[in-house]
């Protein structure tokens, strides 16, 4: 089929058929028709009811045939969800909604996969796809989606499609862990790598903790603790052992011991992973008196470069 406009072509009809999310079936029944969950995944990526161009956001579209638009300004040719988190990975709209139930929940990768008949592959690119919209989402996204995570290796325009970049102590970066009455903040230090941490421990008696790949420290200016997750590249032999505990470790801090907790049930986590799942757990922790399914709902419907060319 051409790209190239047709007769064919016409100002966009209505996408969305007009119901509003008031009228919509509960979970549920979404869950069981693709058509209604369709239009609730639309309704949250064009809350007006009107299709906008990925790219340049102009709201004049035309329809094409095959389920394509094209943008009367920019001339770019989408689909429906093209440039927002859900466009990874092939799942239908019900698979999409029962998911985001799923992972609320915490269901383990192995029983969301037998649930929806997913394979691992798909189960795996879905959930690290979620995992994105989080982290889209948390006040200091450009900078965990830039190069100092290097989380931007696994994004090729707006779809997730990259790889891991190989990282090492001069480049696996390095977070600062703080908890202020309510609420956690897990923040990407700049500059701050493994060999900061390692330097700051040997040459000025920063006391650091290692459990697995994890390595953590003792109070450092406005932190509770500084955190990182290493890899087998890293000299953890060169960690002084120590009696005293360090502050995390004392003062009883229950999003420390959440994270902990969580982390430590993570199998095989990687450095280049790490990001996804910080961010998800002060997600959870942060709005654990909240129903995060229509967070998460709105989140994975967002564009994965607001603003920016799909
Ligand atoms: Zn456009």
């Amino acid at each position: 089929m051409s790209d190239t406009a047709t007769a064919q072509e016409k100002p966009s009809s209505p996408i969305l058929q007009g119901r509003s999310l008031q009228a919509l079936p509960d979970r549920a029944a979404l869950e069981q028709d693709e058509s209604a969950a369709r239009e609730y995944l639309l309704s949250l990526c064009w809350p007006d009811k009107m299709p906008r161009c990925p790219r340049c956001a102009h709201a004049k579209v035309y329809s094409l045939s095959n389920d394509r638009l094209r943008c009367a300004a920019c001339k770019y040719t989408f689909r429906p969800f093209t440039g927002r988190w859900l466009d990874n990975g092939a799942l239908s709209c019900t698979q999409w909604l029962a998911l985001l139930r799923l992972f609320a929940h915490k269901t383990a990768i192995s029983e969301i996969m037998e649930t929806l008949s997913l394979s691992y592959n798909t189960a795996f690119k879905a959930t690290t796809a979620i995992r994105f919209g989080i982290l889209a989402h948390a006040t200091d996204s450009a900078q965990l989606l830039g190069p100092d995570t290097r989380l931007d290796s696994f994004l090729k325009g707006a779809r997730l499609t990259g790889g891991p970049a190989c990282m090492t102590m001069d480049s696996i970066p390095v977070y600062g862990i703080m908890e202020t009455g309510q609420w956690a903040f897990i923040d990407l230090i700049p500059g701050f790598r493994a060999e900061t941490l390692f330097h700051f421990h040997l040459n000025f008696h920063l006391k650091i903790v290692r459990s697995g790949h994890l390595v953590y420290s003792d109070k450092y200016k406005n932190y509770d603790t500084l955190l990182m997750c290493g890899n087998d590249s890293l000299p953890y032999d060169c960690i002084r052992r120590s009696k005293d505990k360090v502050h995390v470790e004392e003062s009883g801090s229950p999003f420390w011991n959440y994270l902990l907790d969580n982390l430590k049930l993570l199998r095989g986590i990687s450095s280049q992973r790490f990001p996804l799942y910080l961010k998800e757990l002060e997600f959870r922790y942060n709005n654990r008196d909240k129903d995060l399914l229509p967070l998460l709902d709105g989140y994975l419907c967002a564009l994965v470069r607001p603003g920016i060319s799909a």
